[in-house]
């Protein structure tokens, strides 16, 4: 019984950073299991999702927090800094990731935030994979210990899993000695319904381009198992007509690529056949009206 091991420790652990530095990529190579959708684009997370990592010596919570934004006046934007502020504060261990040699204003921003909160903090400087020589870290390292000392530096590559595998460890570090606070067999606390609506959304942040994403959502209207078939009907909510045509591409290719890439992807997580419909529907305005946003459970 895990509950009484001896020594076992639990916590909570916040990823935080801007947007596109890895967060989501260093959680599912944390926990090994794909749950936090990830992409080339910012923003690609927009709620809060626990992903929890269970063994017999320890229980990690992580928090995937929407990233830090600059002031842009979208009501979106807006909830998702009130959602990673309110996380940061009530956790074991922060996790600050940012990106090695590109230091931003939105870098800036989340310091701000950090620097009020008396959490330790492991400061995470990812993607060095990207350097020819690991020296070429230190002019970076230098340049952030001067904004602020973190209680601890741990540059790493998200895609190397001795990095992975030392993180591990040094975030266990954190944690107090304590029991379960989850289920052992619970990994999220989100839904299947509400993880395969993710699906669909990493599928469209792929494969569109400029900056129709950012006023995309989707929302999962029918889902049903029937024995080893799971009936999945979408809807993709754009805030323009010129962005449904784009959605749906010449003569339907672009919607048709992005379901059956969402339904591969929704196959391997629920592990049964899926039949996926998609459809695509203007909502104007609605990433910029709070009522619009709360309708479509952003609250
Ligand atoms: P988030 O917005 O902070 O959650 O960032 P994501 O996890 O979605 O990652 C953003 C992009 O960075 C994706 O294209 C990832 O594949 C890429 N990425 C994440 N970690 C690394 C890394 O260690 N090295 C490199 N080269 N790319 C990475
Ligand atoms: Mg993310």
């Amino acid at each position: 019984n895990k509950t009484t091991k001896l020594n076992f420790k639990s916590g909570f652990i916040a990823v935080v950073g801007r947007p596109n530095v890895g967060k989501s990529t260093l959680v599912n190579e944390l926990i090994g299991q794909k749950l936090s959708i990830t992409s080339h684009r910012p923003q690609t997370t927009r709620h809060r999702i626990h992903v929890i990592d269970t063994t017999d010596d320890y229980q990690m919570v992580f928090v995937d927090t929407p990233g830090i934004h600059m002031g842009n006046c979208k009501a979106i934007n807006s909830y998702m800094n009130k959602a990673a502020s309110s996380t940061i504060a009530n956790v074991d261990v922060i996790l600050w990731l940012t990106e090695v040699g590109k230091w931003t204003k939105e870098d800036s921003r989340v310091l701000e935030h950090i620097t009020r909160i008396k959490t330790p903090v492991i400061l995470c400087i990812n993607k060095i994979d990207k350097l020819k020589y690991a020296k070429e870290v230190l002019p970076f390292l230098d340049k952030v210990s001067q904004k602020y000392q973190p209680t601890d530096l741990f540059p790493l590559s998200a895609f190397k899993k001795n990095d992975i595998h030392a993180l591990r460890k040094l975030v266990l570090h954190y944690l107090p000695e304590q029991a379960l606070i989850f289920d052992a067999d619970y990994i999220t606390n989100r839904s299947e319904k509400f993880i395969v609506s993710e699906f669909i959304r990493e599928k469209l942040m792929r494969h569109l381009k400029d900056e129709l994403p950012y006023d995309l959502t989707v929302e999962i209207e029918q889902f049903e198992q029937n024995g080893n078939l799971q009936r999945i009907s979408a809807r993709i909510f754009v805030d323009k007509a010129s962005q449904k045509n784009i959605v749906i591409g010449n003569k339907g290719v672009m919607l048709k690529l992005i379901g059956t890439e969402a339904r591969k992807s929704i196959e391997g997580f629920l592990d049964r056949k899926v039949f996926l419909k998609l459809w695509v529907k203007v909502k104007q305005g609605w990433s910029n009206d709070k009522r619009a946003l709360a309708s479509l459970g952003y609250n």
